[in-house]
């Protein structure tokens, strides 16, 4: 057990006993895989009764969203009780209870710029794995380029009317809402004509199509709004100043990538990989290891340096680049070793469960939540401040 100070003991030893006494033991599995995560809903289903009692109990105490404050159904709780929190988790293997874009991206962007009515109304939802949210961003021509967006939203009466098309909507056809950003103004510059609207999925004016990929998944989908409403009070923020957000929202979404690759790549220990494969005495893979493995515990250390030096709430700002960058290329490298390590054995593939198919998977890494050739230029840019 890490060393506390004093006034941190008695905090621990609470966790400990509480999360002892409430875990459910199928719940202590440590599992992170996307099938076995609860990522709530109307819509979903839970695996088991322990899944459902686990997720309850957390959220009863705020501690799905441990940091958030406790008028939003929060726990309240500071950073170095968070890390308690975690540490105490991590210690009998019990799973994240909930995991979801709420919590990710959504959440943070209502505390820093939502109407208060916003932040009562979504956030103890999100908390409670009540509403699942999707993000409803790129377009079929406004990706990298993301202010390129044309999906346009006009104002009649009380109600926003939207029309447009989203694409690459991860798991549209499973969520209750959806968080968009919207052209409200066509004669504004690029990004001052963009609104932040919260939309309800589940209505006629929209139409979720999943997108098959080759491995048979279809985790994304084409999103058509076709005179799709929602009142004017869920716009988040002022109107046209929907940027400010998007932003704020994307360092969120990338810090959050980046560390959640290091979660799954803790998840499966490349050590014991290597081990099983009887690769760890080839002095090339053994060096070539012990460089990912030490390059994870700097990448983990400076991950959290971040986060104690981020003030609660808010983002991290462009250092969010530098920790989805780096989270993309060493979950890159670690899988890569570990499918070179077990040589023919990787291509038995099960499901998708399995080192090939989280190999797989890495690829999407420098993809999502913004390609990695843009993110080394907004750190050139913007913070070694490089020339054009
Ligand atoms: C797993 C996954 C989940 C996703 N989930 C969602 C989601 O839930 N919601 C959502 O809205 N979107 C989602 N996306 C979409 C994602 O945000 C976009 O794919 C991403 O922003 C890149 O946009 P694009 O695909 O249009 O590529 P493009 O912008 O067309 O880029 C194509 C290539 O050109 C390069 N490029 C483009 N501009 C520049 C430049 N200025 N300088 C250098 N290189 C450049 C890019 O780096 C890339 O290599 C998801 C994507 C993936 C892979």
């Amino acid at each position: 057990m890490p060393e506390d100070s004093a006034a941190l003991a008695p905090f621990r030893a609470e966790v400990a006993a509480w999360l002892s006494a409430n875990c459910p033991h199928e719940m202590r599995d440590g599992a992170t895989d996307h099938d076995t995560i609860c990522w709530g809903g109307r819509r979903f289903a839970f695996q088991s009764e322990a899944q459902r009692l686990w997720l309850e109990r957390m959220a009863d105490r705020g501690w799905t969203a441990p940091r958030w404050p406790r008028a939003y159904g929060g726990g309240g709780l500071t950073r170095a009780q968070d890390k308690i929190l975690e540490e105490e988790m991590a210690r009998i293997g019990a799973r994240v209870p909930l995991f979801s874009f709420g919590l990710m991206m959504l959440g943070p962007a209502l505390l820093e710029f939502g109407s208060e009515a916003q932040k009562r109304e979504h956030l103890p939802k999100i908390v409670r794995g009540e509403i699942r949210w999707c993000q409803g961003y790129s377009e079929p021509g406004a990706g990298s380029d993301l202010a390129s967006l044309s999906t346009s939203g006009v104002l009649e009466g009380e109600t926003w009317v939207v029309n447009g098309q989203k694409i690459w909507t991860s798991y549209a056809d499973q969520s209750d809402m959806i968080f968009a950003l919207v052209r409200t103004d066509r004669d504004a510059p690029k990004h001052e004509g963009i609104s932040f609207l919260l939309i309800d999925m589940d209505q006629p004016g929209i139409e979720t199509r999943p997108i098959r990929l080759i491995s048979g998944r279809s985790p994304f989908c084409e999103t058509f709004l076709t005179d799709a409403r929602t009142h004017k009070d869920n716009v988040v923020g002022a109107v046209n100043a929907g940027w400010a957000i998007a932003k704020f929202l994307l360092t969120h979404e990338r810090a959050g990538v980046g560390s959640f690759l290091q979660t799954l790549a803790a998840g499966r220990s490349l050590p014991e990989i290597l081990d099983h494969a009887g690769t760890l005495d080839d002095p090339v893979i053994h060096a070539e290891a012990l460089r990912c493995e030490v390059d994870g515990l700097a990448f983990a250390l400076t991950a959290e340096r971040y986060a104690d030096e981020a003030k609660a709430g808010k983002g991290i700002g462009d250092a969010s680049a530098m920790l989805k960058y780096m989270g993309t290329e060493i979950n890159k490298r670690r899988l890569e070793l570990m499918m070179s390590a077990l040589g023919t054995e990787a291509t038995d593939w099960d499901g998708d469960d399995g080192v090939a198919a989280d190999w797989l998977r890495t690829k999407a890494n420098s993809i999502e939540g913004g390609t990695s050739e843009i993110m080394l230029s907004i750190i050139a840019r913007r913070i070694l401040e490089l020339p054009q």
